[in-house]
């Protein structure tokens, strides 16, 4: 199976990658934390593509595709994956397509994360991460059950994306609705396009997104 969760910042798109990850080994694919591990890497990529993001702006379209082509033709991403972040512009959705038909692969569906922009940028400003393993918390939403302990790995050191602020969360906000929005009449054309409430609570979503994955045998 193989899916885009496709959302505004903050949506839930990587916390339901995990947990698709988890129980579908469905490989998750964040071009975020792609770019991330560039710049912590200090490769010339990286680089580039810092202040880009610091800015709440869209990586160039040439850097995200040739990301995403190296990517997804490793032979781990046959047993299917799970796109976080990617396409985010009608031109990378475009060479998505090109890439699958390439390999004989297709999508079976993009899910779409429904939530409001003020509730967005309350998810984004309380969140963080764990900086061992990378597990994804939220002050409000979901804190770690110990206070200042990792639930996955027992880390007690945590970090917070530079990115994650009120201000660059705005700018982050207009490029989804004026680069990434213009995707979902191309995906819904194409018959694949689901939408989920992304407002419910973390199990809620997941159990909405697990119905869609893997369908529970319904009363007829
Ligand atoms: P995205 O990958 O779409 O940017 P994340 O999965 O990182 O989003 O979630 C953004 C923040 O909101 C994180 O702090 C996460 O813990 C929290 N969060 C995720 N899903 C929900 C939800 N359904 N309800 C409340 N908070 C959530
Ligand atoms: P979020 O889901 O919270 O918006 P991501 O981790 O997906 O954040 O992305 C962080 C930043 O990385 C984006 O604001 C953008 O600058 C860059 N980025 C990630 N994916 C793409 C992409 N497909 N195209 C262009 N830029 C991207
Ligand atoms: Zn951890």
């Amino acid at each position: 199976m193989n899916l885009i969760l496709f959302g505004p910042p903050g949506a839930g798109k990587g916390t339901q990658a995990k947990r698709l990850e988890d129980r579908h080994g469905l490989i998750q694919l964040s071009t975020g934390d792609m770019l991330r591990a560039a710049v912590a890497a200090g490769t010339a990529l990286g680089l580039k593509a810092k202040a880009v993001m610091e800015a709440g702006q869209l990586v160039p379209d040439d850097v995200m595709i040739a990301m995403i082509a190296e990517r997804i033709a490793l032979p781990d991403c046959r047993g299917g994956f799970v796109l976080d972040g990617f396409p985010r512009t009608l031109a990378q959705a475009a060479a998505l397509d090109t890439m699958l038909d390439s390999k004989r692969l297709r999508l079976d569906r993009v899910i779409e994360m429904r939530v409001d922009d003020a509730a967005l940028v309350r998810r984004v400003a309380g969140r963080f991460s764990c900086a061992q393993c990378g597990a994804v918390y939220h002050d409000d939403f979901k804190p770690t059950r110990q206070a200042g302990v990792c639930d996955s790995c027992g880390s007690t050191s945590f970090t917070r994306r530079k990115d994650d602020n009120a201000e660059t969360v705005k700018a982050r906000l207009v490029a989804y609705h004026g680069q990434t929005a213009p995707l979902l009449p191309y995906y819904r054309d194409k018959g694949i396009l689901v939408t989920v409430d992304g407002t419910a609570d973390i199990d809620a979503v997941s159990a909405a997104i697990e119905d869609l994955v893997a369908p529970r045998p319904g009363p007829r």
